[in-house]
């Protein structure tokens, strides 16, 4: 399934008020309400339409507009602003019910106080320095989670902030009633794969179910000969082929394969509707190769993967492709490898045995066929490249038994100044913030799993909005970490959720 376009979705913007001024005053919050809401909507920062909705003044306006937004299928969040007072109370039914995401967005109609001129009229309606903080309350004293953006509306600044929650709320709505396909259990043995799939589809929305592989291997074995010549003169023109995957090459057959792998696994996906899915070395039987280019190219036209089973990795992944859809870089399954200890320059290896998105690639991918030592199957054909350099994150969910935990460590990528002829597979390399010893501490005192989701063009903001839509825990390792405090957060945390 592909990436949804994002100007399909629709944040509705609900102002609230009151009766008490008049009709006149509520006319003006009227047109102030349209104007800002017209301006967010054409804002090029903000990646969804943003919708202007009556002005509340009323518990009966606040609770049909709530209902509304939760029975409007494209209605991916709402922003809130109180222009003028409007008593909390009136608020309660409404957001008691609401299940979509709210950012209550904290601004005024006026940049500047207007010095010279400003009288009570004009204090009047320009109070959301106080209407707001009434609002506030209410959400705090019902313990809604929602993000507090503040600044004037024309601040771009503030534009980039909504549109990170816009993001997350896009990738929120992506994963509800999403479908994961698990191609094969988990790999024999390992624990942070594992997890309680009926708790995360109460908590996330999205269902995980199995299907045997030989159910795969028949929509694979009923691939067109068609179909997959003209796949392999695709991967020709979109990556450098080694010579012997070419055309008449000696191991053109594999390359075939390949082709009959990725098209069969696709058919699958399509048909069932799923968004994305896992498989294992460990259950094959019937597949030439395991899926290394098939697993490559599918995560590059959106879908979620995770190897060895990982289905939270998979649907994390696909969650962030949503989420970082239209930006410039990628997403990618990724794992922790290999360490470099060099004093002064520690490094942390990403890659995995194949399946690495070449979203995040650095130039044009080379097509490669290679042994591999790991689960008796024929040597795959894979993408070898290089990601690019600059600030990047992994991200991962964890399974802690009584609650679902989003870990994120802020990296900063590296060019490789080697060549590394012989190593087979796409790889990234990076620093972890704070520094390699902290950042790779904390993670593994957090539980945090070896698979993450890996991402060149979103921020630990989006990952904590996104955290907060689930209702989950956010911890985050970045460049103000240290290991005294982040111990205490663990602990602190562990009672907060009890
Ligand atoms: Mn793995």
């Amino acid at each position: 399934m592909s990436l949804p376009n994002l100007k399909s979705f629709e944040v509705w913007f609900i102002t609230g008020s009151q009766h008490l001024y008049g009709p006149e005053t509520l006319e003006q919050v009227a047109q102030h309400s349209q104007k800002i809401a017209a301006a967010l909507n054409k804002s090029k920062h903000i990646p969804v339409q943003v919708i202007f909705k009556p002005v509340v003044k009323s518990p009966e306006e606040i609770y049909n507009v709530m209902v509304a937004a939760n029975t409007t299928a494209n209605c991916i969040g709402i922003i809130t602003w109180m222009h003028t007072f409007s008593p909390a109370k009136m608020w309660i039914n409404g957001l008691k019910i609401l299940q979509k995401p709210l950012l209550h967005l904290h601004t005024q109609f006026n940049r500047d106080i207007p010095w010279n001129s400003i009288d009570m009229d004009f204090m009047n309606l320009n109070q959301s320095a106080h209407g707001d903080r009434e609002f506030g309350f209410i959400m705090s004293r019902m313990r809604i989670e929602r993000k507090v953006v503040v600044g004037h509306w024309e601040d771009e600044n503030v534009h980039q902030r909504i549109n990170n929650w816009c993001r997350a709320a896009a990738g929120w709505h992506d994963w509800q009633n999403a479908k994961f396909v698990r191609f094969g259990d988990n790999m024999r043995e390992v624990a942070v794969t594992e997890g309680d799939k009926v708790a995360a589809q109460m908590q996330f929305g999205y269902s995980v179910n199995t299907y045997g592989v030989g159910d795969l291997v028949a929509v694979i074995n009923k691939v067109k000969s068609k179909e997959i010549d003209a796949l392999c003169a695709n991967y020709d023109k979109e990556y450098k082929l080694m010579p012997s995957l070419k055309k008449n090459g000696a191991k053109h057959a594999s390359l075939r394969e390949a082709a009959k792998i990725e098209l069969g696994i696709r058919g699958f996906l399509e048909a069932g509707n799923y968004k994305g899915y896992t498989d294992t070395f460990e259950d094959l039987h019937g597949i030439a190769q395991l899926p290394g280019i098939a697993s490559q190219r599918l995560m590059a036209d959106g879908y979620g993967f995770g190897g060895e089973g990982d289905w939270k990795t998979a649907a994390l992944v696909r969650a962030l492709k949503v989420m970082g859809s239209g930006l410039q870089g990628g997403n990618s399954f990724m794992e922790d490898y290999t360490y470099h200890f060099e004093p002064k320059n520690n490094l942390v290896l990403g890659s995995h045995m194949l399946e690495i998105c070449p979203s995040i690639a650095n130039g044009k991918p080379s097509c490669e066929i290679h042994a591999l030592g790991i689960g008796g199957k024929a040597d795959p054909v894979r993408l070898v490249f290089n990601a690019g350099a600059g600030p990047a994150l992994n991200a991962t969910v964890v399974d802690m038994g009584n609650r679902f935990r989003l870990l994120v460590n802020e990296v900063t990528a590296v060019k490789p100044t080697k060549a590394l002829p012989k190593l087979p597979v796409a790889r990234v390399l990076w620093k972890p913030l704070p520094d390699m010893n902290t950042g790779c501490a904390a993670w593994i005192l957090a539980g945090g799993a070896h698979h993450t989701a890996y991402s060149q063009n979103l921020t630990a903001e989006h990952m904590q909005d996104f955290a907060e839509m689930a209702k989950i825990e956010f911890v985050l390792i970045g460049k103000d970490t240290n290991l005294y405090n982040f111990k205490n957060e663990l602990r602190w945390n562990d009672a907060a959720y009890k």
